[in-house]
């Protein structure tokens, strides 16, 4: 459990990133080192990752605020500039450590800065472990638009330190296992039973867990790098759930949801919408919501929010044509992409969702 290799990018975890990242800088004749952090990583996981560095070389440390809304073009130029004032040349190193506004952000700035400079990944959420640290994905937003404007490139390292995770609150923990539970709905029945006591996980077995989630996540991407047509199935719960998080992020009646919490409303639906559409058991749908409900608690969603909800999934950029794109699932491990799904099913969803 110390490393993966991925076509084009080496995973190392714990103990093992620093014995590789040590290796790394002193193998390559890097001119300085720059670290990205925001407020939160600078204080909690800098001082510590810059205790297990070993290095003479000039490290000069950036901070940009935390938060999606400062993963902008904006903050880009900030860096870039600060790059080029502390005389950043190509033969620089960016290390990227935070969650993944930090890695997204500074992954696309280090592809582009004078046409691209190594960087290493350090995420320290545990969404952007076991999530944003595969598949090569950069970026920011445009607007509110997000994701729109970046590059696929793999950083040179990505080191997963669940030692992180000590200071991650809990929230941010749950919105995390959101994907973990993904992974494991859409491709491991072994894996996805080891989630039954979802209250009783404790960290040392989320650190097997997150391994196995990154490797999961590797086999999709690595079989499907440009997202044909097995990588769409990481979908899975997204495309209601981006909706639900869209529309309670604009609606000041509503509480804001992180987006794993979102993400564990679109199963409960998707799973339902399942069993309506593909055969999907309708008993493990059924534990499938009650898991999940015990777990995140319930989110209020009334009959008035749907037409919204709807309304907002005909933007969701996996669309094709204006036809809403469903993954669903056949069983626990088997799913199926591009499945048409009228609303009057997607209004049924949400009245069993809210239905004791
Ligand atoms: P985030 O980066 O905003 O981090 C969440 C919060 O936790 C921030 O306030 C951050 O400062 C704080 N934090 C980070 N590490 C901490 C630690 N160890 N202790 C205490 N606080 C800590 O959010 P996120 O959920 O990690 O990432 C969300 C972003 O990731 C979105 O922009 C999304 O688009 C992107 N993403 C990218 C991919 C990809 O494939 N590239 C995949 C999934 C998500
Ligand atoms: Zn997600």
């Amino acid at each position: 459990m110390d490393s993966i290799t991925t076509n084009d990018c080496e995973i190392h975890f714990n103990n093992a990133c620093y014995k590789a990242i040590n290796k790394h800088v002193k193998q390559n004749n890097f001119s300085k080192i720059f670290i990205l952090v925001d407020e939160n990583t600078h204080q909690y996981c800098l001082p510590y990752f810059l205790e297990k560095l070993e290095t003479n070389i000039v490290v000069e440390i950036i901070e940009i605020e935390s938060g999606e809304v400062n993963k902008t073009i904006d903050t880009c130029v900030g860096v870039w500039n600060t790059l080029s004032d502390l005389n950043a040349d190509r033969k620089s190193l960016l290390i990227n450590i935070g969650g993944g506004v930090i890695t997204d952000l500074g992954g696309f700035v280090a592809c582009t800065f004078k046409r691209g400079i190594a960087y290493i990944n350090i995420p320290t959420t545990l969404l952007s472990m076991v999530d944003a640290s595969v598949g090569g994905k950069t970026g920011v937003d445009l607007g509110h638009l997000k994701n729109q404007i970046g590059v696929i490139d793999n950083p040179n390292l990505v080191l997963i330190d669940t030692t992180f995770l000590n200071t991650l609150p809990q929230n941010q923990m749950r919105s995390g296992l959101a994907e973990m539970l993904k992974h494991g709905l859409i491709s491991d029945e072994i894996y996805w039973d080891k989630f039954k006591d979802l209250s009783k996980l404790t960290l040392d077995d989320l650190d097997v867990l997150i391994y196995e989630s990154v490797l999961i996540k590797k086999n999709v991407v690595e079989n499907d790098p440009l997202e044909d047509n097995l990588r769409k199935t990481l979908n899975f719960g997204h495309t209601l759930g981006h909706a639900i998080e869209s529309y309670f992020l604009s609606n000041p009646n509503k509480t804001t949801l992180l987006h794993g919490e979102a993400i564990i409303v679109g199963m409960i639906l998707a799973c339902y919408i399942s069993t309506e559409l593909t055969g999907f058991p309708k008993q493990t749908t059924i534990d499938i919501k009650d898991l999940f409900i015990n777990y995140y608690g319930k989110v209020t969603i009334e009959e008035e929010d749907y037409p919204a909800i709807i309304e907002l999934l005909k933007y969701d950029k996996k669309n094709n044509h204006g036809n809403i794109n469903f993954v669903l699932l056949e069983s626990i491990g088997t799913p199926k992409i591009d499945c048409l799904v009228d609303d009057k099913i997607i209004i049924d969803a949400f009245h069993f969702y809210d239905n004791q």
